[in-house]
């Protein structure tokens, strides 16, 4: 597979756009292995770029729907795919509304896609979002963003990205796929992470807000202690009171512990 297209007039991948398209016929097959798509799946890939993927998942699928920002990938797309087969979605990933893809009733929609690195962890955060309407996602990402995410407490890579997305997924490193898969090569290693939302009832925080206020605030500073970092919303002794050392940092603590700390804030403002 090479990054050409129907037209053989080959596409100078943009780096403001984080394109690094998927050139190894053998990762994109165990890509495509993973997510099993299924005919009738209602699916969304993010940035389709050359179709490196998109094509093999239409392979399974009766229908695909895709978000893809690049005027001149979009026009390659057009020419390759009919509407009945491929819905395109011309824009930012970032302001798209993925409601309206038809996973609102039943939280089947399925998500993938290679991701731009740049914007990666707004893209998560802001598919978080729709997460009660969402079956699961795969998706390659940077090793380094995927080693965060799925990092339990007590070390350097855990942090707000960890426990804002564990609060709301069940998630897994797949596998890791080498820079020599893509042209151009990133720098960098990258990896298959697959997300799978808890249901809705799973969300233990009363106010998903304040949640997030705690974590933040808590990982703010991640080198000082919670006594200070969430000093304007509970006491050393409240603190204490629910079993947190107040002088521990916010890596020491797991996703429960900032639940525990994010019900008792929020019960104090009540
Ligand atoms: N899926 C292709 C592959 O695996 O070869 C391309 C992957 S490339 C890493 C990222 C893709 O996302 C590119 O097609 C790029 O144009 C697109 N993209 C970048 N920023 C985007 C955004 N904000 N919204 C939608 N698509 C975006």
């Amino acid at each position: 597979m090479t990054a050409g297209n129907p037209r053989g007039v080959k596409h100078v991948p943009r780096k403001r756009f984080g394109q690094n398209f998927l050139v190894s016929s053998g990762v994109v097959a165990k890509i495509v292995v993973t997510i099993a798509p299924q005919h009738d799946d209602v699916l969304v890939e993010i940035g389709p770029g050359l179709g490196a993927l998109t094509e093999p998942l239409l392979d399974s699928l009766d229908h695909l729907h895709v978000v893809e920002i690049d005027r001149d990938l979009i026009a390659r797309l057009r020419e390759r795919f009919t509407p009945e087969r491929l819905t395109i979605h011309e824009g930012d990933a970032l302001k798209f509304d993925f409601s309206i893809l038809g996973g609102k009733q039943h939280s089947c929609l399925r998500v993938v896609g290679n991701l731009p690195y740049n914007i990666s962890t707004p893209l998560l955060f802001h598919l978080a979002e729709y997460a009660d309407q969402i079956r699961d996602m795969h998706f390659m990402l940077q090793k380094e963003v995927v080693d965060r995410m799925v990092s339990p407490p007590g070390g350097p890579e855990y942090g707000r990205l960890s426990v804002m997305l564990q609060y709301r997924y069940e998630m897994e490193r797949l596998f890791l796929v080498p820079p020599g898969a893509f042209d151009p090569a990133p720098k960098v290693a990258s990896a298959i992470v697959r997300m799978i939302p808890r249901p809705v009832s799973a969300l233990a925080a009363s106010d998903p807000t304040v949640f997030a206020k705690v974590v933040t605030a808590a990982f703010g500073q991640r080198r000082k202690m919670l006594r200070n970092t969430l000093r304007e919303m509970l006491t050393e002794a409240e603190l204490a009171a629910l079993g947190i050392q107040p002088t521990a940092r916010a890596e020491e603590l797991g996703v429960a512990e900032f639940v525990r700390i994010a019900n008792a804030a929020n019960a104090l403002t009540l």
